[in-house]
């Protein structure tokens, strides 16, 4: 720092930058920041320049909104911005002034009542009731775009819970001997069903169901850990996914396979044709030669055949009706 005239004692002295523990006042209430202030080496005076002034004012507000829960104006804008509406637009929904949004989105603290609205807001099931009841306060024009904009999102929203829920799925079960060693990963076990599909071709579902029971069981012989940190159970047809139905559905709704149902001699079954070109980004490539080596084994055999062999493993003989199973049975795979 330059040398400068102290307003206390008139020295002329080269000032320090020091940090204090200051209560600092803010209009809605008071911190507790850490205030940089110069002081004076003569007398010991303190003072705070403008620049100090503005970051402690900064620190203070941030402190402040983080105290009380509410929001940064960057998310604030955010929130508006995910519905395509101006300032102005969202404070005529709302029935707030026309500059109030202005004023929060340029660090303005907002009224706590306008926090919990917008908080409320970030939900597009929530917008959509709000422009149920306000719809009169926006041109048509204006209304009909933000309806169906809310409509996207409210889609969006869902799949991106269902994701949350699925990926949760296993959440009871502590990683470990369950789950190979690793917590369950959606990504993982989509891109895997996927690719060993395609590599396969179309199969029937009970058979196609087999196939992340070996790769995962085959991955966790050879490296002690599974590929998608899937858990599995013994069901009448066979070794498969615990909760296969939610995880089916789930590859089918977000159209990664299709499902079609197929007569053969004695009846029909549903089979699977996977869709979408699989990622396979997230494996390693000894993942990729275990993907593989499980498609390949299974290729052009029937359900039937798939089913004798699944059931001939230790894991699948050593376990019950709809027990799960432990991936200690893997060093006992018929497949290596
Ligand atoms: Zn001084």
């Amino acid at each position: 720092m330059p040398e400068s005239l102290c307003p206390h004692c008139d020295e002329v002295v080269e000032f320090e930058s020091i940090s204090q523990n200051e209560e600092y006042p803010l209009k809605k209430g008071r911190v507790e920041i850490s205030a940089q202030l110069s002081k004076c080496p003569a007398c010991g005076g303190t003072f705070t320049d403008m620049m100090q002034e503005e970051f402690n004012y900064g620190l203070a507000v941030e402190l402040f909104r983080k105290q009380n829960n509410l929001l940064f104006p960057h998310e604030i804008a955010s929130i508006r911005k995910k519905y395509g509406l101006s300032q102005r637009q969202l404070c005529a929904l709302l029935g707030w002034s026309p500059a109030t949004l202005s004023s929060y989105e340029n660090n303005k603290i907002q009224e706590q009542a306008h926090n919990q609205v917008l908080l409320f807001l970030r939900e597009a099931w929530n917008m959509k009731r709000l422009l149920e009841v306000q719809r009169k306060n926006l041109y048509d024009k204006v209304a009909a775009k933000l309806e169906k904009r809310v409509e996207e999102l409210i889609v969006e929203e869902r799949e991106s819970l269902e994701r949350h829920q699925l990926n949760s799925i296993y959440e009871d079960i502590p990683v470990g001997i369950m789950t190979g060693n690793r917590s369950f990963d959606l990504r993982r076990f989509v891109q895997a069903a996927v690719y060993m599909l395609k590599r396969s071709g179309p199969e029937f579902k009970t058979k196609f169901l087999k196939l992340p029971f070996y790769a995962d069981f085959l991955s966790f012989k050879r490296y002690n850990n599974s590929i998608t940190g899937a858990v599995y159970a013994h069901l009448l047809h066979g070794p498969v996914p615990d909760q296969f139905l939610c995880l089916i559905d789930f590859l089918e709704r977000e159209g990664h396979v299709e499902v079609s149902v197929r007569e053969f001699e004695g009846g029909g079954g549903e089979v699977l044709t996977a869709i979408t070109t699989p990622d396979t980004d997230c494996f390693s490539r000894e993942e990729i030669r275990i993907l593989d080596k499980v498609a390949d084994k299974f290729k052009g055999r029937s359900a039937k055949w798939t089913r004798d062999y699944s059931h001939d493993e230790v894991a699948y003989k050593e376990t019950e009706l709809s027990e799960k199973i432990s991936y200690e049975f893997a060093k006992e795979l018929r497949i290596d």
